[in-house]
């Protein structure tokens, strides 16, 4: 999954941007890139290999523009090399893109005799070149953008400079992107993922799908418009505060994330708890498990779905619902048979997990009601159920999932005793008994590693 960090405000653009690509650097990545619009002219520098390679080559540079955008590549169109990395660039507009554009070779054949050129194999080039052509039409940047987007198939966020224009655009289709605004300073970004911007932004925006989204650092009323394809007004997004304690993107005293997470274990257990038996809260549980359903559909990808299979097992041994756990990537294609009366249950960290989401809009289609155990409010995941379990496990970095894991089986186990009609508040004390355990379990870690040494030697 590629980074995306676009930033327009009168500060430094490039730090915030390198220091957003590098957050995003644990996702995976081939190459590297950035671009800032220096005095109406694009400044373009790419580098194969690690976001430090780029580092190097920009450090003797003397690089100042209000607007940047930059992105660490994973090559879907093309091989890794400097030229393919993103941002592509002709002599109007500069874009990075993240996702595929699933008609790219008919569209390059059509710009091709159309007399466009291209300098890279990548599709995001064929959509730059798509806008470029549009814009010779259009009446507006923003109208070339939409007619662009609505001739790509697939799923793809962009975000777009304009070498005219001191405005940066976003639009994206079942593909990862926020925009972000720090309130004091009036500086605005985007990304793929907030978690690039936790300390730069006070307020996240979640755009929908098709929603155009323009940031204007220069109107300091409202630094952001958000568009539908048509052009008119769009209210399709949510906007979230978003804190600016730079502690949760730091590890600490941890030798690396993964285990940050797993020491925060026992602390998130007991804020769960004090969330979920908080009156409102309990209440809610209360009257989602009084919901009837025939049967539960799970899907999920990666270790959520591992949640799923320990989810399953509490449905079924204390609530005797009949459910069914599967690879969303597998759910999405087969053509399932869907019971009507069943409920879909989707589990992401992220919100953002594309099988995942595909799966929820097949239940959708089929009528189910679809639930979510998520992390992350806001995200799409969370936007498209009718109804969210959060599992307020925090920003999680760790590639390999602990704490997410252990909130997210929690999450579930108390929705199984809700179904079971169980739920009570003596519960509590179970869970902070967990927490406990985990805690002391945590506290015996030298022996653990001592034990785990000799075995190894
Ligand atoms: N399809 C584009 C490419 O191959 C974008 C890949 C990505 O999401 O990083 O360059």
């Amino acid at each position: 999954m590629c980074g995306i960090v676009g930033y327009a405000g009168l500060g430094d653009s490039v730090t915030p941007v390198l220091e957003g690509l590098s957050r995003l650097e644990y996702r995976g990545y081939d190459s590297a890139g950035i671009a800032l619009l220096h005095e109406n002219q694009f400044q373009v520098y790419k580098k194969t290999g690690k976001l430090e390679n780029l580092k190097q080559a920009i450090k003797s540079e003397k690089l100042s523009g209000h607007l940047s955008i930059g992105h660490t590549r994973w090559a879907t169109h093309g091989e890794v090399n400097d030229i393919n990395a993103h941002p592509h660039v002709n002599d109007q507009f500069c874009l990075v893109h993240n996702g595929i554009v699933e008609n790219a070779t008919e569209l390059r054949e059509e710009l091709i005799a159309d007399g466009f050129e291209f300098l890279s194999q990548t599709d995001s080039e064929v959509f730059l070149n798509l806008v470029t052509r549009e814009s010779k039409k259009a009446d507006s940047i923003e109208s070339a953008i939409t007619k662009a987007f609505q001739k790509i198939k697939g799923n793809s966020a962009f975000v777009i400079l304009e070498q005219n224009t001191q405005k940066i655009y976003g639009i994206k289709r079942s593909a990862p992107l926020v925009c972000g605004l720090n309130s004091s300073t009036k500086e605005l970004f985007f990304s793929s993922d907030p978690y690039a911007l936790i300390g730069f932004t006070d307020s996240i925006y979640f755009p929908e799908d098709e929603v155009l989204c323009v940031g204007d650092f220069e109107n300091k009323e409202s630094p952001f418009s958000f568009s539908e394809l048509d052009g008119s007004k769009s209210a399709r997004y949510q906007k979230q505060k978003q804190s600016t304690n730079l502690d949760v993107a730091s590890k600490g005293k941890f030798e690396h994330f993964m285990l940050k997470e797993i020491f925060e274990q026992p602390g998130l257990i007991v804020n769960f708890v004090e969330k979920y038996f908080s009156s409102e809260h309990f209440e809610r549980l209360q009257a989602l498990g009084n919901q009837q359903f025939s049967s539960i559909n799970i899907a999920a990808c990666g270790t959520a779905w591992h949640a799923g299979l320990m989810i399953k097992h509490y449905m079924e041994s204390l609530a005797r619902l009949r459910t069914n756990v599967e690879l969303a990537s597998e759910f999405r294609y087969r053509n399932p048979i869907l019971d009507k009366t069943g409920l879909g249950l989707f589990i992401s960290q992220s919100g953002e997990t594309a099988d995942t989401l595909a799966s929820q809009e097949l239940c959708s289609q089929e009528n189910l009601k679809s639930w979510s155990i998520v992390n992350t409010e806001g995200s799409t995941l969370f936007r498209n159920c009718e109804e969210n379990l959060m599992i307020y496990a925090g920003q999680e970095i760790g590639v390999a999932s602990t704490k997410a894991f252990t909130l997210q089986v929690l999450t579930g186990y108390l929705l199984a005793k809700s179904f079971s009609g169980k739920l009570n508040e003596k519960l509590q004390e179970d869970l902070k008994n967990l927490s406990s355990a985990i805690e002391k379990v945590l506290g015996r870690v030298d022996e653990i590693k001592s034990i785990a040494k000799n075995i190894y030697n």
